[in-house]
Parts: structure tokens; C-alpha cells; sequence
């Protein structure tokens, strides 16, 4: 992705305002197409696929694949990293076992979200995991009192997570990095 990347408050724009020609990016696409994953974009022919074949957009009003593989074919870079519908995909891969041009849907949602991350975009709920995996070893802190359930109905203990090695990944990854940097955001 390219370094131009950061943008101040008064550039953000909503998916839902007028387009202006300044807001196109010619060049986007192919940031795109250099990353794994992204190599066939340019393939898309509109199709809706991916749209109609997609769980999530079908319980959404707003969450459509094919508009964000469209947004970011325009190169309308500015609103599609810094759209909420972004962080609507279950990575389900649906889209992309379907998509009559090959292309791997999933994989550019990926890629766009990737990019959004490095421009300090993760929505609180993600940095709440983050945190969470980070200093736990789990997404989710699992309340005292529904392990003591656990007990009560005879489960067994869950398993013991270790949150040094996880520290260490997410150090040679830059994830814990790019976790601070958007704690900041
Ligand atoms: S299914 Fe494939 S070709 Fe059709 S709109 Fe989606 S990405 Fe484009
Ligand atoms: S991977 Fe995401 S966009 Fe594709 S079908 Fe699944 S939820 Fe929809």
C-alpha cells in the first residue's frame, strides 16, 4: 500500500455523499492487485455474485461486496477504507467460491481492511479483541462467574492459553504495533 495513506478528519467522507472527481485514485487498484489475493480484480465485470450469494448482505441494508470491489476499482480509496460496511464480512469465503471471474472477493476485503488497519481505521470492537488476545491469549474474556458454571454443570476446565508466546508473534507480525497506533486513534 502505498505511504500517502494519511488523511486528516476534514477528508473523510461517508459512502453515502456525492462523489467528487478529486476522489478518485487512479492508481489504487493497482496497490491492490500487488497484494496477494488481489491479482484479478481488475476481472470484475459487476456481476452482483458476490452480492447475492453473500449471508452477511443478506441480513444487511448496506453491506454489499460488490460495491466495495467497485469502489475500489474506481479507486475511490478514501471512502472504501473508511467505510463501516468494511468490517461487516465474516471472511466466510462465499463470494469467492462463487464469483464467475475467478476473483478472490474475500481476499481484497482482506487486503482493504489491511490497508484501513495501517491508516490507524479498527473499529473499537477489534482493538477490544486485540487487546483482549494480547493480554489473555483469547478474543473474548470469558466472565469468573460463567467459568464457575462450567464447574457446576460438570464441564471441564477450558484449556490454559499462554499470552507469552501470543506477545511474541504479535511482535515479529507488528501487530502489537499496529495495535498502539490505532489505540491512539
Ligand atoms: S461475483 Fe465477481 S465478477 Fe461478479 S461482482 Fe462480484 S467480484 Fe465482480
Ligand atoms: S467472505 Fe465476506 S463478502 Fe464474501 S460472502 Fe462471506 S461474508 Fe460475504
Amino acid at each position: 500500500m502505498s505511504k500517502h495513506d494519511s488523511k486528516s478528519e476534514e477528508n473523510k467522507v461517508t459512502e453515502s455523499a456525492p462523489i467528487k472527481a478529486h476522489e478518485f485514485d487512479s492508481h489504487f487498484k493497482y496497490e491492490i492487485t500487488e497484494e496477494h489475493g488481489g491479482e484479478k480484480l481488475k476481472h470484475c465485470f459487476q456481476c452482483g455474485t458476490c452480492t447475492s450469494d453473500c449471508p452477511i448482505a443478506r441480513f444487511s441494508d448496506s453491506y454489499r461486496p460488490r460495491t466495495l470491489i467497485r469502489m475500489a476499482l474506481l479507486g475511490l480509496k478514501d471512502r472504501v477504507l473508511s467505510s463501516e460496511t468494511l468490517w461487516l464480512c465474516a471472511a466466510c469465503f462465499t463470494c469467492t467460491d462463487r464469483c464467475p471471474q475467478d476473483i478472490e472477493v474475500a481476499s481484497i476485503i482482506r487486503i482493504l481492511r489491511n490497508a484501513a488497519v495501517h491508516r490507524g481505521g479498527i473499529p473499537l470492537i477489534f482493538k477490544e479483541l486485540g487487546s483482549s488476545i494480547l493480554e489473555t491469549g483469547i478474543a473474548y474474556r470469558i466472565p469468573e462467574l460463567r467459568l464457575k458454571k462450567r464447574e457446576t454443570t460438570g464441564l471441564p476446565q477450558l484449556p490454559k492459553s499462554n499470552p507469552e508466546d501470543i506477545a511474541k508473534l504479535a511482535k515479529a507480525t507488528g501487530f502489537s504495533k499496529l495495535l498502539k497506533r490505532n489505540e491512539k486513534t
